[in-house]
């Protein structure tokens, strides 16, 4: 008898489980759904575009979609196109790695105003994000104010501030470059209400804001602290002596003048966004930080800018019969329930590297067979039925594969690829092939 196994997500969380459940339940059957036609989740929707070494860790996932006892179904959604209960009726195991990418909300006034994105809205929309592409964000100010201070603010900055050239081995949409290049950018602002050692920074992204071709960062050596003190996991404290030895670095070096600087203010927490019909400012107030957390200190200032973009967190979307706990699906070690598991940022939330997520899904992977039911389960033959019936598109990983060369095709020298950015589009890729 066939293991039918289900896996909801296609991004790295899902496809290492995928690949350890090829090693460890070989002759099993594994579905791998994923709501939009592209695999791998914020491989290409989230790492930025200038890191396109980093996006191509996603060959090695390829691999995993080409196994014979891998199916995959892009353009799926589960939750709308296939319910989780029909999911739950057709197979022996279901493993929920829906990721945890939706902005978690500021809490202050003027946040709904015009000119104020969520990290997930603004990276998608210059990620080419089938639901970002239209975003069009307000980018006709000097100033853009960014909330948060770990790598995807730094992501957002140093995005802004690339010049084409630099964005030369990027797959940057080539819709966003025009809109960055038009923008009149003078100031990027990234805000923590915490300090420099609390910073969710790499060193190798903070690295990178050294030497930009029309952008100088600019630190307060005022913010900085002599030391790293304090009580770290791990390879932790490392990482913060290294960060804070660039932060240094930055502080000292001699002002260059170029066209926008990029600000590092720290001990600032927003409290309110400006503007009567759009964003025209962000009024802030300094902290200090006392064992660990950010203490208002009741001196407030205010910075103009036209642009505000959070990045301070995110959560899992709900999914009609799943129980979510704190913006993560409700788990214990990564078990939901009976023969219901998760993994990636759904079951930790949102922290940790690609990498980060492979030794994780490993261990759901052996819990899963540790306790696996073999009852009888129709798996993909009722699933290909119910999605004929509704007449809904699966996307084959063939059907992507061929999606993926025209969008190498179809590249805007010298970016090595332009992706298609609607499912119509790519959905037309394959009428045209057929
Ligand atoms: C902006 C940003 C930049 C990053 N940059 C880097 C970097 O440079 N290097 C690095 O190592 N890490 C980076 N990370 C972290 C890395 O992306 C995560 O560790 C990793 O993607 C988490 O994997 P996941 O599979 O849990 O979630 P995701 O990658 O989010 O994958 C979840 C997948 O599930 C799909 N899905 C959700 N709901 C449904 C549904 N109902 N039905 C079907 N499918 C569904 C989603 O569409 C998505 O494809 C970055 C993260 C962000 C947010």
């Amino acid at each position: 008898m066939t293991i039918n196994i289900a896996i909801v997500g296609a991004g790295p969380a899902g496809l290492y489980a995928a690949d350890a459940l090829l090693k460890v339940l070989p002759e099993s059957q594994i579905d791998v759904f994923e709501k939009y036609p592209p695999p791998y989740g914020l491989i290409r929707y989230g790492v930025a575009p200038d890191h396109y070494k980093t996006r191509n860790t996603s060959r090695q996932f390829a691999r995993t979609l080409e196994d014979n006892n891998v199916g995959y179904f892009g353009n799926v959604d589960i939750g709308s196109d296939i319910t989780f209960a029909e999911l739950k009726e057709n197979y022996n195991a279901i493993i929920l790695a829906v990721g945890a990418y939706n902005d978690r909300e500021l809490g202050i006034p003027g946040e709904k105003l015009p000119g104020v994105y969520g990290a997930c809205a603004f990276v998608g929309w210059y990620n080419g994000h089938p639901e970002f592409r239209d975003l069009n964000p307000k980018l006709d100010q000097p100033g853009v104010a960014v909330i948060g201070i770990g790598n995807v603010a730094l992501d957002v900055c140093r995005v802004l501030a690339k010049t084409r050239n630099e964005h030369s081995n990027s797959d940057i949409s080539e819709y966003a470059l025009q809109s960055i290049e038009k923008a009149p950018l003078e100031e990027l602002h990234m805000f923590g209400r915490r300090g420099p050692i609390e910073a969710g920074f790499t060193p190798k992204e903070l690295g990178e804001t050294r030497d930009l071709e029309r952008c100088h960062a600019l630190v307060d050596s005022g913010q900085l602290p002599e030391t790293v003190e304090g009580e770290f996991e791990g390879r932790e404290k490392g990482i913060k002596e290294k960060n804070l030895n660039i932060l240094k670095e930055l502080a000292n070096r001699a002002v260059e003048k170029k066209p926008i600087s990029m600000n590092f203010s720290f001990y600032s927490s927003p409290k309110e966004i400006l503007g009567v019909d759009r964003v025209e400012g962000i009024r802030l107030e300094k902290t200090e930080v006392i064992d660990g957390r950010a203490v208002p200190t009741g001196e407030e200032f205010e910075v103009p800018c036209g642009t505000v973009v959070t990045a301070i967190g995110y959560h899992t979307a709900p999914i009609s019969g799943v129980t979510l706990d704190g913006g993560i699906i409700k788990n214990s070690g990564g078990r939901v329930d009976r023969g219901i598991y998760v993994v990636g940022w759904a079951k930790r939330g949102p922290s940790g590297t690609i990498p980060t997520n492979g030794p994780d899904s490993r261990d759901v992977v052996d819990l899963i067979a540790s306790e696996l039911e073999s009852t009888n389960k129709a798996g993909r033959e009722a699933i290909n039925a119910l999605l004929e019936k509704r007449n809904i598109r699966r996307i084959n990983f063939e059907d992507w594969q061929l999606i993926s060369e025209q969008e190498f095709a179809q590249a805007i020298t010298p970016r090595p690829r332009e992706r298609f950015t609607r499912v119509e589009d790519m959905l037309a890729v394959l009428e045209k092939s057929a």
